[in-house]
């Protein structure tokens, strides 16, 4: 599951850096995690790495994106592929 952010945030800034895949980001009126990019930190870390870091423990796990370690796993390996620098063509 990729997780989320509740509005018990309080912008502290502490999560955005510490995201291995460039999840985090600063929403409308506090921070939010792009589901597509969330792995659970699956294939960077054993634990998320947001939750090690919030001082309000406001960033559950999103309902709304159920995921099996597999499918995180998968994501993981996209945006790894995704991140690669292009051979420019011609
Ligand atoms: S769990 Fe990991 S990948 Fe997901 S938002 Fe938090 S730090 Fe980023
Ligand atoms: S660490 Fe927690 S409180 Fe701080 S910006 Fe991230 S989600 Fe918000």
């Amino acid at each position: 599951m990729a997780l989320t952010i509740t509005s018990e945030c309080i912008n502290c800034d502490v999560c955005e850096p510490e995201c291995p895949n460039q999840a985090i980001s600063m929403g409308e009126e506090f921070y939010v995690i792009d589901p597509a990019r969330c792995t659970e930190c699956v294939g960077h870390f054993g634990e998320p790495q947001c939750v090690q870091v919030c001082p309000v423990e406001c960033i559950p796990v999103d309902p709304e994106h159920t995921e099996t370690r597999e499918q995180l796993q998968a994501k993981y390996e996209r945006l790894q592929l995704q991140a690669l620098p292009r051979t420019p063509i011609g």
